[in-house]
């Protein structure tokens, strides 16, 4: 059985319901969102673990009881009892929706401290799933940890899969974030980009830019998404394009990106030819964006259904 590992920030989601001063709480984060459609998809399929850095105070425990309920398993997530989660907070105003972050001293800062909590974590598995927000969050010698802990990973025939989910504002230097994102596009087998993100900041003219500047770092699959747009996929084959499902009342875009990954994945592991698995992915998110919210049950219920 597969086991894929996750590795990155869960935070607090504080959202607001319909009264504006009322707020739920939830949990989520990109590489978690991820980690939960593929618990959802593959069920006892796969083995789906979550690696990241948490408190050991009750809003800590009650996001492991969360991932773990949602069939994550949670035994190489770190403890640190200094420090505690990221919380995001969600605005709403005329319709639109504004975020605020207190997460610069999140406990999941200090998930790569030491590589070898890394390595652990990763023992067993077949696929590791990290993200731009993975790296963004480190000090860069622990990035450095992860980095070669992936390779280490990678050479004894783990497969990498990175999703740069670019994030300007979690860095301090534009330049340390395109230069951060170039190198772990090389230690990833395939590579999952939005071209809107990576057009602005890597002045990519087409998907296609963006797809051939990742494959230059090796990556034998990289799959471009581009919003309602088409994607474009560049393998061993070379390049070819596919048209994601039309939605026509788009409620909310949260998650689109991440919940694409995990439906791609899980066709992909499950040996399913590369079309259908991105028709796959595309299917999943086509539904994701009609409902409010990353972690869409009925969507993962309908993907069933369709798939
Ligand atoms: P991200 O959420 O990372 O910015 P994208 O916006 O590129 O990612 O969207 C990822 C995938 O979600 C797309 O490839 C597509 O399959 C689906 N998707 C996103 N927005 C729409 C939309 N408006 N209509 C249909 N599908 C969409």
């Amino acid at each position: 059985m597969t086991r894929i590992v996750c590795i990155g920030e869960c935070m607090v989601e504080m959202a607001p319901l319909d009264s504006a001063a009322t707020y739920r709480m939830g949990f989520a984060g990109d590489t978690l969102n991820t980690a939960w459609y593929l618990a959802r998809l593959l069920g006892d399929r796969a083995e789906i673990g979550y690696f990241t850095a948490v408190g050991t105070d009750s809003v800590s425990d009650q996001m492991l009881g969360f991932l773990g309920s949602a069939g994550i398993d949670t035994s190489s997530i770190l403890r640190r009892a200094d420090r505690t989660l990221g919380l995001y907070m969600i605005q709403l105003q005329d319709g639109e929706r504004s975020f605020s972050y207190w997460r610069s001293h999140s406990a999941a800062r200090t998930l790569a401290q030491s590589g070898d909590d890394i390595s652990t974590a990763l023992r067993g598995a077949g696929i590791a799933y990290f993200s731009g927000i993975t790296l963004a969050i480190l000090p860069p010698e622990d990035r450095a940890h992860l980095s070669r802990a992936l390779e280490v990973f990678r050479s004894a025939g783990g497969t990498v899969v990175f999703d740069p989910n670019l994030r300007p504002k979690l860095w301090g230097d534009p330049q340390d974030m395109t230069q951060a994102i170039m190198d772990a596009a090389g230690l990833s087998d395939i590579v999952l980009p939005s071209h809107e993100d990576e057009a602005t900041w890597f002045g990519d003219q087409s998907p296609e830019d963006t797809a051939r500047r990742y494959a230059q770092q090796g990556a034998g699959i990289v799959l471009v998404k581009n919003g309602p747009g088409e994607m474009i996929v560049h393998n061993g084959a070379g390049l070819s394009r596919h048209q994601p499902e039309q939605v026509s009342a788009v409620i909310d875009t949260t998650a689109a990106g991440d919940s694409f990954n995990a439906g791609f994945l899980a066709s992909h592991i499950a040996g399913e030819p590369l079309d259908q698995a991105i028709a796959a992915g595309a299917r999943l998110a086509a539904r994701v964006v009609t409902y409010r919210g990353a972690l869409v049950e009925e969507a993962v219920l309908g993907h069933e259904l369709a798939g």
